[in-house]
């Protein structure tokens, strides 16, 4: 069925339809259960980044549409937050095995919509599948606490519930990976689920929602809907909704932060980031220049925990001319193609976005050590493609220092110490990641307690922490209190209910009302 999904050749049933009328496949909603054709007049183009070419539609779904969806969601919330935490836990061990099974496809349709090579994009399905067998473990992740004889005939314990109908909003730039941060552990814990994908790049989530149909969850537990503004409003303020996890930019992230929790929902929202590698003069210099070029090229640096800012500490500075070198090695080319290592960037506005913030780097002083625009990609003239590109002598008043590029653009500063380094980073507004790279321990001990991020790499340039921790990006990259997956993601989709009891044996009935509080 997913290979038929992705033939061109074959008809496509499910997650994108051909019209007669048109060569073009939509893509569908999913709604109680059904993959259905929205009754929009409103659509939008899904481009292939590496041709321009437009692959698909995706609607923006009515009122009506949206209200459905959530009504299902609600239904379903009745019998599914009963249904035995057994029965998930198989469903999701299905599911997992169903990924698994189908990952290339999963990772073709990544490239086709979004660009990334096809390697990456199975990493992108690798990291959300870890999510999901990481889910398989409720069991143990929901257990409650308790606490016998509190006194005399009475325990305390607690059981972990889920809330209701939980929603997630994702953004382009993992479209497997992030999508399963958000409705595997909602659903597993109990939850029904209200899925946007983001609008660029929905056909992955389609997918994995017929991978998950096919797994056994029942009707409603999960519905989808497509959209832009009109659908995280109705997300930020339906009555049912009571959980709200977003993924994306800081212009959405607050205004959803804010608007859903003035509603009264739990919202977090992982956003935005300005991540630096600090680079000690007695860092493994082989390992430290591979791992930096890795870091803020792959993926073409459309990555929340892409390292796209150096900071070379001393005589580390001298590594600059071969860290140039090494970055022209990289292969610029579509997704698809063997050999490939940095795919086009999501759209046209997007290139000429990043384009304006290298040149505003040049205008404002910086030294252009490599310039990746102009790049010719032979066959793909009209792809969003820029090459890779180092901004060197960089300060913290320019431009392309203070926005966050998200393009293959590494921007280099230099600092006289650790302490400098240090200083600088704690100044600047985010804190979703960073890493240092050094060969001594005091260093690496010093860094990870004095610097305000909250995932760090020691040796490690992208320390995106696999799920039995969580994703713990901080300041100016997080709003909320209970961060994604892990611990906390449990958390995040659960209420405590804390029940205290008493049984006293029948000699020791209660003779007298008790008016004043116990001591
Ligand atoms: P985006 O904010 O443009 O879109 C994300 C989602 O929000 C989409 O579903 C979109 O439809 C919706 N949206 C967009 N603009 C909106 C607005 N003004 N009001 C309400 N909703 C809106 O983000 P993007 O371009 O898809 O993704 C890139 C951004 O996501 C980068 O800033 C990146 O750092 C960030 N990101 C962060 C993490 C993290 O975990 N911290 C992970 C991945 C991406």
């Amino acid at each position: 069925l997913l290979r038929s999904l992705l033939n061109k050749k074959a008809p496509i049933q499910l997650g994108r339809v051909c019209y007669s009328s048109s060569s073009v496949p939509t893509t569908k909603l999913f709604i109680d259960g059904k993959f259905v054709e929205s009754n929009t007049s409103e659509w939008l183009d899904i481009h292939n980044p590496a041709t321009n070419e437009v692959v698909g539609r995706v609607p923006k779904a009515t009122q009506e549409e949206m209200l459905a969806a959530a009504d299902s969601c609600s239904r379903a919330f009745q019998s599914w937050s009963e249904t035995s935490i057994l029965s998930r836990q198989q469903i999701f061990l299905r599911y997992q095995q169903l990924i698994k099974d189908n990952i290339k496809e999963l990772a073709k349709m990544i490239t086709l919509e979004q660009g990334k090579t096809l390697a990456d994009a199975e990493g992108d399905v690798f990291r959300g599948l870890q999510v999901v067998e990481h889910s398989c473990s409720i069991t143990s992740l929901m257990l409650g606490e308790t606490l016998p004889s509190i006194t005399k005939d009475m325990d305390t314990y607690t059981y972990r519930m889920p809330i209701g109908v939980c929603a997630g909003i994702a953004p382009f730039n993992f479209p497997a990976m992030i999508p399963l941060w958000m409705f595997p552990i909602g659903m597993v814990c109990g939850n029904t689920y209200l899925m946007k994908p983001s609008e660029r790049v929905p056909g992955c989530t389609m997918l994995l929602a017929k991978m998950l149909q096919d797994s056994g969850a029942p009707d409603g537990t999960l519905n989808i809907i497509h959209g832009q503004h009109a659908a995280v409003n109705f997300i930020c303020d339906h009555p049912a909704i009571k959980a709200i996890s977003f993924v994306g930019s800081n212009q959405a992230g607050e205004y959803i932060y804010e608007r859903g929790s003035k509603n009264g929902k739990r919202v977090q929202s992982n956003m935005g980031a300005k991540n630096h590698g600090v680079v000690m003069p007695d860092a493994n210099k082989e390992n430290t220049i591979n791992q930096l070029v890795g870091a803020a090229f792959g993926a073409a640096g459309q990555r929340c925990m892409a390292l796209s800012t150096a900071i070379f500490v001393g005589e580390s500075r001298e590594w600059l001319p071969e860290l140039v070198e090494r970055s022209k090695s990289l292969r610029v080319n579509a997704g698809d193609q063997p050999g490939a290592d940095v795919g086009p960037l999501i759209s046209p506005e997007a290139k000429t976005r990043v384009e304006s913030l290298i040149q505003s780097g040049v205008e404002e002083g910086a030294k252009l050590l490599l310039d990746g625009r102009h790049v010719n990609v032979k066959g793909y003239e009209n792809g969003n493609f820029v090459g890779p590109t180092i901004l060197g002598n960089v300060t913290t008043d320019m431009t392309c220092y203070k926005e966050e590029i998200f393009g293959p653009v590494l921007v280099v500063l230099e600092a006289d110490s650790l302490d400098e380094a240090i200083s600088l980073i704690n100044n600047n507004p985010y804190g979703n990641g960073t890493a240092i790279f050094t060969t001594n321990g005091a260093t690496a001990r010093k860094y990870t307690h004095e610097v305000d991020v909250g995932q760090i790499g020691v040796n490690v340039p992208i320390p995106v922490p696999l799920p039995m921790f969580s994703f713990t990006g901080s300041r100016g990259s997080f709003r909320g209190d209970t961060n994604f997956y892990g611990k906390q993601g449990i958390q995040f989709y659960t209420q405590i209910k804390t029940v205290t009891s008493q049984w006293k044996a029948e000699d020791a009935t209660v003779t007298s009302p008790a008016v004043t509080m116990p001591t």
